[in-house]
């Protein structure tokens, strides 16, 4: 066994140099001054590339090879996960030559920053040729990945979704446009509106009540701690060092306490990873979607229900007494309303979807070059008319509003509507145990953390998403649990 020992030995450098450059960033988005960004980004970027430097080394690649010759290594051992994921990481690495990693990077910086001034001026054209560019050098990239014979798009999925195949991702987004695009319309039809809440919430009180909330779910304070951020994110260096944040604006406390779940969420994962897997590239969450499924199910599927809400309103109107004339009812239908709108970030929990589906139809029309680029934002706007009915009155409100293809991550997308997927999938798996359920509608939440804890956290990243889904729920990933949930919910909510 020597050999996966110096194996992990040298993946645990090449993990703590990366968590080493995470904190930089984390302390750059949350507490460096201005003045810190040039300084700040050649310390941040040589930690990174020698992380990059030492897992291609030719030594790290011997290390894989004789640790995947150990004979005998049971599959669901830490040790056979270890060497599984140091095959795949490399077998990824091998294709692509450095020549493409560098001119992607060097694209990727340029293209966004004109992006940035793009938007600001409200100019797709601007934007246009360094997309084509970049689109160019993106589909070489998924040439290079892609396995033969398969889609081009899974060699862009599997940097975000290792192992998932376009076809069965298509099927699942195919299935939520169909269930959700016509809730969405029946929803508007209803022409129903919450009251609306009271204007002004203090932001202190506001901050104190998100620790409350994230306390609320089981994130331990002694092993994590909350900020304030412009975007709300969560890192973590270690299950003993989890950082979540919230933003705080004095008109909009609930997205000051649904962030706060959200990053608390993905922080509970975090905090839940075995600590036999601690210092290892394993020591993280499975995959994107599996970690968004967990910001999404304790925002969501918990934070929004009246379940969670009943035995601790009294309290929030105790902290807050501008509610006092607000019901619980009014509150939970105003923390879920549903208004189809242009953003995706700020779209409520039934409509969030469709804007992802509108992205990934996109993205795989350029790569398949179905749609060029000059074409996008006539696509996009015909896109959210068909989709959610909304007409987009400018690009920065449109097709440039994300940052996300300006920095070349294609195929990301769609892992937010599958971490939604999953979280209910999960949910309602662990809440099928009586004691489970019993619990969680008295509002405790404790013993639905533990089989999560159970069932997903611990195992961190040893088996790809679908295995782990199909460990957890007996069952492949399914739209049925997500699509039922959504039309109970939004048929009681309004009427339907
Ligand atoms: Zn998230």
């Amino acid at each position: 066994m020597s050999a996966v020992q110096d194996l992990r030995r040298r993946l645990s450098e090449v993990q703590a140099l990366r968590k080493a450059a995470g904190l930089l960033d984390w302390d750059q988005r949350v507490c460096m001054p201005r003045g810190g960004g040039p300084a700040r980004a050649a310390q941040s970027a040589l930690l990174k590339r020698l992380a990059h430097e030492l897992m291609t080394s030719r030594e790290t690649s011997r290390l894989v090879d004789a640790a995947a010759r150990v004979p005998g290594m049971d599959y669901d051992s830490d040790a056979a996960a270890l060497v599984r994921w140091a095959r795949r990481e490399l077998e990824r690495k091998r294709r692509l030559p450095a020549a493409l990693v560098a001119e992607l990077a060097e694209r990727e910086s340029l293209t966004h920053e004109v992006w940035v001034e793009a938007r600001r001026r409200d100019r797709f054209k601007l934007f246009l040729p360094e997309l084509e560019k970049l689109l160019a050098l993106k589909r070489r990239q998924a040439e290079l990945l892609a396995p033969a014979g398969a889609d081009l798009y899974d060699g862009w999925l599997d940097e975000f979704e290792p192992g998932m195949k376009t076809a069965d991702l298509a099927r699942v987004l195919d299935e939520v446009k169909a269930g959700v695009a016509p809730l969405v319309r029946r929803v508007a039809a209803a022409r129903r509106k919450p009251k609306a809440l009271p204007e002004r919430f203090d932001t202190d009180d506001q901050l104190a009540y998100c620790e409350v909330l994230a306390r609320e779910i089981g994130f331990d304070f002694g092993r994590g701690r909350l900020d304030l951020a412009a975007h709300p994110f969560c890192s973590a260096f270690s299950t003993g060092d989890v950082r979540i944040t919230t933003r705080l604006r004095e008109e909009l406390p609930l997205s000051a306490f649904f962030a706060a779940l959200h990053e608390a969420g993905h922080g509970l994962y975090e905090q839940g990873l075995s600590a036999a897997l601690e210092g290892t590239p394993l020591c993280e969450g499975a995959s994107m979607s599996v970690h968004e499924s967990q910001s999404r199910l304790w925002e969501n599927v918990v934070g929004r229900s009246r379940c969670f809400w009943r035995p601790r309103y009294a309290g929030l109107v105790e902290a807050f007494p501008q509610l006092e004339r607000v019901s619980l009812e009014d509150f939970l239908f105003a923390a879920n309303e549903c208004k189809p709108s242009l953003i995706r970030v700020e779209a409520d929990e039934l409509t969030y979807g469709l804007h992802v589906v509108l992205r990934f139809e996109l993205e795989r029309a350029l790569l398949s070059g179905r749609l060029k680029p000059k074409d996008l934002p006539g696509a996009w706007n015909a896109g959210m008319k068909d989709l959610l009915g909304v007409d987009v009155p400018d690009d920065r409100s449109g097709v440039l509003q994300d940052v996300h293809w300006s920095e070349g991550l294609f195929g990301y997308f769609p892992t937010y509507v599958l971490g939604n997927v999953l979280s209910v999938q999960l949910y309602e798996t662990a809440t099928a145990r009586p004691q489970v359920r019993a619990a969680a509608e008295r509002g405790d939440f404790a013993p639905l953390r533990g089989w999560l804890t159970r069932n997903v956290y611990r195992h961190g990243k040893k088996y790809l998403t679908e295995e782990l889904v199909r460990r957890a729920t007996g069952r492949a990933i399914e739209t049925a649990p997500y699509l039922r949930y959504l039309r109970e919910k939004y048929s009681a909510l309004y009427s339907l």
